[in-house]
């Protein structure tokens, strides 16, 4: 296994539309060493989320994983690859709350979200996964699989003002 490098703002990749991965590619586990690598990578960087354009790949792979003590209420979801997601949304009330991104280092800002979505996508093996994600969950799907768009959270803020940096100089 090895750490891949992150890219930042300004890389092309970033804003690029992935490609789709063909289901014989999962099953055949071609991927699985990629998914090693990127679920090292997020343990490394200490993030709740990573998708491949983020490390150069510009597949529509998205890797998350959110601890019971984090942001979302004791909700725990173990590291988790979701491949081609799509998007449903149930629930279209829009939540403002902070995020910030492995790519966009020492800023966050509120960005709106809808609080509940239906995911389908394909699991890391090339099996159908189909659920719904609500709140924290809800948002941590959305912003990864934006970066499949080639959007990163910074296109959606609307209120600018909260933009900041989370480190002191
Ligand atoms: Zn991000």
């Amino acid at each position: 296994m090895a750490v891949l490098r992150v890219v930042r703002l300004g890389a092309k990749v970033l804003r690029t539309r992935a490609a789709e991965v063909e289901t014989s590619d999962l099953k055949r586990g071609r991927l699985k060493p990629f998914f090693e690598d990127l679920t090292e990578t997020m343990i490394e960087y200490n993030g709740t989320g990573l998708a491949a354009p983020q490390v150069s790949q510009p597949l529509r792979v998205v890797l998350y994983a959110i601890h019971p003590e984090s942001r979302g209420k004791g909700l725990e979801v173990p590291p988790t690859i979701l491949v081609n997601p799509t998007f449903e949304i149930l629930d279209p009330t829009e939540i403002e709350d902070f995020e910030a991104c492995l790519s966009v280092p020492f800023l966050a800002a509120k960005v709106p979200r809808p609080r509940k979505v239906r995911v389908q996508a394909l699991d890391r093996s090339g099996r159908p996964l189909d659920f719904v994600a609500e709140d924290f969950h809800a948002r941590v799907v959305l912003h990864e699989s934006d970066h499949l768009d080639g959007t990163v959270y910074l296109d959606r803020v609307r209120d600018r003002a909260s933009i900041r940096y989370t480190i002191d100089y």
